[in-house]
């Protein structure tokens, strides 16, 4: 049963990323583009018709477009240097899908389609699920295309060379109202399906989870000619500040919170920097507990600075809040497909965006190393097969 990996073998040779390892695909960029071709080819080659939507998302329709549809996706692109299956995985599922269903002669009688969405990591601009927000209008639309990347391209320029009209980004309810079910099949980002032994299963909930900016600023200057006492050296704040995210996380239960990306401008070994900038992710099960992490984090990087004669700013760049998917139409899920186990999870997703506005389930296909994010991500060919084979279900029962 290898179908369900064929689409991603047919894309293990794009955006492979030689110096981080695994997978660099960032949206509307050379290689997203190359994939988003990729998978138009292979719609079209099943007799669906694609679409781009007005913010950039992909539509493959199985039937006629229109209201109640059921429809299935993720996306394309990836973190730096991620694995090969988040996000991949449930575009080739769905694809794979409809290829089952197909094959039993299955005729829907609601609409169906394929969705993939725009920049889902916010790898290349900063906000994760872009795409679905922007669908769903939980960014505002001037926001969106003021964002940049490290170039400095921002979200206009860089949708307009993709042949889109940065005008119309924005909340797209002609679209979203098509949308009568929406169920997300994704590799699992943890370690809940290798302790239960299990190859599938349906999402639960997801964290309340955000990200912040810190800039810290202090004065530029020469690393031998300035004395220690005449620094103001924003990285000394900027390190007592990881120091005290890990302790603000640990204080509250079911907490995550990280530092994954700093950068010191003007980033010389020679040179005390003149700002570093630091990205926060943190996470809780509710919003006042991520709140409460991302407060005392604040409050330590404020007396930090302040200790150091710097100043810092903070930023919030994205947040949702907890979600907790459709219970009804999980527990409809996991029936259908013999009692899978429910799992909540750390990780955000498209799905938990249009949760707020349409009947949204996913399904979790076991990842053996539990890692995720990281080259290292993994799902057996078989797994792959079962979701495969339990996506297909699932819409059959949903659209016939
Ligand atoms: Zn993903």
């Amino acid at each position: 049963m290898g179908f369900a990996n064929s689409g991603l073998d047919e894309i293990a040779g794009v955006g492979a990323d030689p110096k981080r390892g695994g997978y660099s695909r960032h949206g509307f960029d050379r290689v997203e583009l190359e994939l988003r071709e990729w998978f138009t080819e292979q719609a079209r080659r099943r007799g669906l018709d694609v679409r781009t939507d007005r913010n950039g998302n992909l539509w493959a329709w199985w039937g006629t477009p229109g209201k109640g549809a059921i429809v299935t996706g993720s996306h394309l692109d990836s973190v730096p240097g991620g694995g090969a299956f988040d996000g991949p995985l449930g575009v080739t599922s769905a694809l794979a899908a409809v290829d089952l269903l197909r094959d039993k002669g299955f005729q829907p009688v609601k609409p169906l389609a394929v969705l993939v969405f725009a920049e889902e990591e916010g790898g290349r601009f900063g906000v994760p699920c872009l795409g679905s927000r922007l669908l769903a209008g939980t960014i505002e639309a001037d926001k969106a295309r003021a964002l940049t990347d490290l170039d400095g391209t921002t979200l206009g320029d860089a949708v307009r060379a993709a042949g889109l009209d940065p005008a119309r980004l924005g909340r797209d309810d002609e679209a979203l109202a098509t949308i009568g079910t929406f169920v997300e099949l994704h590799v699992e980002q943890g370690r809940g399906l290798i302790d239960l032994g299990a190859p599938v299963a349906v999402a639960e909930s997801i964290l309340a989870h955000g990200r912040w900016r810190l800039r810290f600023t202090g004065e530029g200057n020469h690393a031998g000619a300035t004395l220690m006492g005449d620094r103001r050296d924003p990285m000394l704040p900027a390190a007592q500040t990881v120091v005290a995210v890990r302790q603000a996380a640990k204080a509250v239960p079911q907490a995550r919170a990280t530092v994954g990306r700093v950068l010191p401008v003007p980033g010389g070994t020679n040179v005390i920097a003149s700002t570093v900038d630091m990205w926060l992710d943190a996470r809780s099960p509710d919003d006042a507990g991520t709140r409460a992490v991302v407060a005392e984090i604040a409050a330590a990087a404020r007396e930090a600075a302040a200790a150091e004669g710097c100043a810092v700013e903070i930023t919030e760049e994205s947040y949702g809040d907890t979600v907790v998917f459709d219970t009804a139409l999980r527990d409809r899920l996991a029936g259908w497909l013999g009692g899978v186990p429910a799992l909540p999870t750390g990780a955000g997703h498209d799905a938990g965006v249009l949760a707020a506005r349409v009947p949204t389930a996913m399904l979790f296909v076991r990842n053996p190393t539990g890692i995720s994010h990281a080259p290292a991500e993994h799902a057996e060919r078989d797994d792959c097969a079962a979701g495969a084979v339990a996506l297909a279900e699932v819409l059959e029962r949903l659209a016939g």
